[in-house]
């Protein structure tokens, strides 16, 4: 049985690269590109476990469901808690591949540095079920460094921030592999739960997880100084009344929400450079570190970390896309740790 083998033409065989983020699963094909980038989420139905809905049709019934449907992550906090439904993510990904030998396809799974070795042949042996022969498994933080366009090969260290919805993930890369490297739940998620519990505590109101998201995504900031305020409208139920209520929430409320959480994150990159072998640090104050994840995208993020760091802050050109793109690379230079990453 080969699900995969569809279509008219001969099958060929292709490089598969798959970036499963705690926020978001993405699927790079040699020759098309990103096929696939939707939400790391799967809706159940709670009595008979069947699949209702994956993706961005899953993500939006979050809040909104009943009793009967299950609506599962199945990564949080950078690790697997949901294996079986990780696998019908993947499954559901790898079908919108069509017309490939599978058999002979070399399929990269790029995943969080905290996902355990059981875990990573539990993936192995997931691929492998789906009929491909040829798997194996990266950090996402090396696969981001080399999306982000650093060459991580060089025996000139970089170091890479990735801020995602479950993790947030430091390492300093060099000769094609992670130096050090320090994960924290201290990510886009939490930020979320940051600004609902602002909202139930400060304004009296109730807001869903979707609502806080947005909120972020549209006035999120780390500006020390806010000269033109950006505001937005949050809905949700009164804590008092019990009744639809809407309010207008401002930047500075947000950021001032957002600065403690953004704290953590900077003492933990600088733990990260206190365990840097001194040569690798000099390099990383000559490149600066780069920025990946959703997170990178909150406005102002680089001058506030260069403020509390004193070291230079890029963010990535693609900060959403920039593992899957790696594993365009990684795919082509699979197992060497010194060739010189070629466009
Ligand atoms: P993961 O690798 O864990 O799947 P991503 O790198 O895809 O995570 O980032 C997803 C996180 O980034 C989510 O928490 C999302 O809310 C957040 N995010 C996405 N866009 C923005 C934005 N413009 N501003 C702030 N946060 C954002
Ligand atoms: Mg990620």
């Amino acid at each position: 049985m080969n699900m995969l083998k569809i279509g008219k033409e001969k099958p060929q065989a292709k490089n598969i690269g798959i970036d499963l983020g705690t926020a978001n699963m993405l699927v790079y094909l040699e020759g098309d590109g990103i096929i696939f980038n939707e939400p790391s989420v799967i809706a159940f139905d709670y009595y008979t476990h069947e699949v209702i809905a994956i993706g961005h049709q899953a993500a939006n019934m979050i809040g909104r469901g009943h009793q009967g449907i299950k609506i599962v992550s199945p990564l949080t906090q950078g690790v697997i808690s949901d294996m079986d439904s990780a696998k019908k993510m993947i499954e559901h990904a790898l079908k919108k591949v069509e017309n490939i030998n599978v058999e002979s396809s070399t399929v990269l799974i790029c995943c969080p540095s905290e996902v355990t070795q059981l875990e990573r042949d539990s993936l192995i042996g997931l691929a492998q079920k789906l009929g491909v022969r040829d798997i194996f498994i990266e950090e996402e933080v090396k696969a981001g460094g080399i999306g982000a366009g650093l060459d991580v090969y060089s025996s000139n260290g970089s170091m890479v921030l990735d801020i995602g919805g479950g993790s947030t993930d430091i390492g300093v890369l060099s000769l094609g592999d992670i130096v050090v490297s320090e994960s924290i739940r201290t990510a886009g998620n939490y930020f979320d739960n940051a600004i609902m519990n602002y909202m139930q505590y400060e304004h009296g109101l109730l807001i869903g997880k979707t609502t806080a998201e947005r909120i972020k995504v549209e006035i999120g900031s780390l500006n020390e100084e806010i000269t033109e305020e950006r505001t937005t409208t949050a809905s949700g139920r009164d804590v008092v009344t019990g009744l639809p209520k809407k309010i207008v929430v401002t930047e500075t409320e947000i950021r001032d929400v957002l600065i403690p959480p953004f704290e953590t994150i900077s003492n933990t990159i600088l733990k990260v450079l206190q365990n840097t072998p001194a040569e690798l640090s000099a390099d990383i104050i000559k490149n600066g570190i780069v920025i990946n994840g959703g997170g990178a995208l909150i406005t102002g993020i680089d001058k506030f970390l260069n403020n509390r760091i004193g070291l230079d802050f890029y963010i990535s050109k693609n900060p959403l896309t920039a593992i899957v793109e790696g594993t365009k690379l990684l795919l082509k230079n699979r197992g060497s740790y010194f060739v010189k990453p070629t466009e």
